[in-house]
């Protein structure tokens, strides 16, 4: 009760202090007030196949699960999707019993969206991912009646984003140089997984098939600040430009004096959750990496985007590894941002939407309303 309330009072302090304008400008069309349509919430268990065994810092998988949702409503469907890494701690399961205690009847969805998130969180504390399955199939909804997608509704360029970046795992030189051969000519920006038995080896590896520039993400794998910061100046001479979570998720007195002497730019991952996160990392990081499935959507990460940038700090967007529908979601808001960790579809062999592309290193939504996703094979979706 504790938390809710203070999510609640961090709410009402972003929105006053930052004039977010109205939630959802242009969701007011008069087709949609009249309509005596009943949302229908339904879903499905999938699980994806990574195309190389992923290991970071801590663990090694080759397949996600994910559960897929869709909202009926007036003739219209909206996507959604919970993506389930194990360390986040939900799965099918927990999702699939969330979702089941979610009655939507009563709510419109273009109108009540800031309500359906409360009440979602007052149905239980944690289930981020299950949150976000809704917030974004009600998003896709939304903006469908709208007939607009949500780059536009917030009045964003979606060209002016940052190059994704893609992902290279803690793994053998061999397979080191492979992957990095593979996101040659089609990626900007690679992001390198650090923390383990050999940083330098594994950045020595693709130094020697290319000149891009580097992010690194420790995955809270550093435990002493002085190395972390011998580390880091290191890391600089070899190109790196930023650096994700390089010290456990508590240490913040430790990581806030690293971020002060460090050459480059320290993000949150592991460290920040949700809106009521960001005010207690101001100084402490330089910025932070905002992720659908943590912070129970895309409503939520566009208070903290406007959040953080109020404190003057910087801004990512990350994911999971997702289904272009998951990915598409993030696509639709990350205009002006710092950095982007939004290759998750391109990692899995069996996407089931199509959404947003990689354009030039960007990945770039479509102009399709809603999050712009059709899904591209039969789906059961029930309850
Ligand atoms: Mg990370």
């Amino acid at each position: 009760m504790q938390n809710r309330r203070h999510f609640l009072r961090m709410s009402a302090i972003a929105a006053a202090s930052l004039a977010v304008p109205s939630l959802l400008p242009a969701c007011t069309s008069p087709k949609n007030k009249q309509s005596k349509s009943t949302m229908k919430l339904s879903w499905t268990p999938y699980d994806l196949q990574l195309n190389h065994t992923f290991t970071i810092s801590g663990f090694s998988r080759k397949t996600t699960p994910v559960v897929l949702t869709k909202i009926e409503y007036d003739g219209l469907e909206g996507y959604g999707e919970a993506s389930l890494p194990p360390y986040l701690g939900e799965t099918q399961e927990s999702v699939i019993e969330f979702l089941r205690k979610v009655d939507l009847s009563g709510f419109n969805p273009s109108r009540d969206i800031e309500e359906i998130m409360a009440y979602l969180d007052e149905t239980a504390d944690a289930n981020t991912a299950a949150k976000a399955a809704i917030d974004i199939a009600l998003h896709d909804l939304a903006g469908k009646i709208e007939g607009m997608p949500w780059y536009k509704i917030r009045g964003m360029d979606k060209y002016n984003v940052p190059d994704t970046t893609f992902t290279i795992g803690i793994d053998t030189d061999e397979v080191v140089r492979e992957k990095t051969r593979e996101a040659l000519g089609r990626f900007n920006i690679l992001k390198v997984k650090v923390g383990g038995p050999d940083d330098k080896r594994m950045i020595e590896a693709i130094r020697s098939e290319t000149d891009l520039p580097l992010a690194v993400d420790a995955n809270q794998g550093w435990k002493d600040r002085q190395q972390a910061l011998d580390m880091i100046f290191w890391l600089k001479e070899q190109g790196i430009v930023m650096v994700e979570q390089p010290m456990p998720k508590g240490d913040l007195d430790n990581i806030a004096r690293l971020t002060e002497e460090s050459p480059l730019p320290i993000f949150a991952d592991e460290s920040i959750q949700r809106l009521a996160d960001v005010e207690r990392l101001k100084g402490v990081f330089s910025g932070i990496n905002i992720k659908l499935m943590k912070c129970t959507g895309m409503l939520e990460a566009w208070k903290m985007r406007n959040f953080a940038y109020s404190l003057g700090m910087k801004v990512m967007i990350g994911c999971m590894t997702e289904t272009s529908c998951a990915i598409s979601a993030a696509s639709q808001l990350y205009a002006g941002m710092d950095f982007a960790d939004l290759d998750g579809a391109l990692l899995i062999g069996n996407d089931c939407f199509d959404g947003a592309k990689l354009e030039n290193g960007k990945i770039i939504p479509n102009d399709q309303p809603g999050i712009g996703v059709k899904p591209i094979q039969e789906l059961a979706f029930g309850r």
